[in-house]
Formats: structure tokens, sequence, C-alpha cells
């Protein structure tokens, strides 16, 4: 699934929704795991130093934030309500 999604991203690059995971991010809580950076279907999420950075495009289908084993990944603003 991973790689069909790859292949359809890169021959269809106007399908891709760039910038709608920018507000995900990872808590302190974050041990590193990669289990978001797998599960990504779109393969875009990225392990710097062993956190998870989002660097779209991304198909919002949450199932980075869904895998996380200890519920490390919000969106939104850090200081804000608008989190998951
Ligand atoms: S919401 Fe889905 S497509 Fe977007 S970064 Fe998370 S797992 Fe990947
Ligand atoms: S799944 Fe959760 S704990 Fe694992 S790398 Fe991603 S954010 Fe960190």
């Amino acid at each position: 699934m991973r790689e069909f999604l790859k292949k359809l991203f890169k021959r269809h690059p106007r399908r891709s929704l760039p910038g709608l995971d920018m507000k995900f991010y990872c808590t302190d809580k974050c041990d590193g795991c990669g289990e978001c950076y797998r599960r990504c279907p779109t393969g875009h999420i990225k392990m710097v130093d062993g956190r998870p950075f989002w660097k779209g495009p991304c198909l919002m289908c949450a199932a980075c934030s869904q895998v996380c084993p200890i519920d490390a990944i919000r969106y939104g603003k850090p200081d804000s309500e608008n989190q998951v």
C-alpha cells in the first residue's frame, strides 16, 4: 500500500495535499520508536535524530497519530487547544 501511494503521488502530484501536515508534531514523550514513520502511507514522515518530522504531502489519514503507542503526536499549535 505504501509503495502504491508513493507511486501515485509521484505520478499525480496534484492529488497530494502539501502543507496539511505542517501542524503535526510530537511531544517530549516521543521515544523515537519510528512506528509513525513506518506507518505513514505516503512515506513523508522523516526521522531526524530519533524524532519524526512531517514533510508532506499528506492524506490526513491520521494513521501516524493512531499508531503512536504512547500518544505523543499532536496536531495544532503546541500551546493551543486545537490538538488531537
Ligand atoms: S496523516 Fe496519514 S498521510 Fe499524513 S503524515 Fe500522518 S500517516 Fe502520513
Ligand atoms: S510513533 Fe510516537 S513515540 Fe514512536 S516515533 Fe512516532 S511520535 Fe515518537
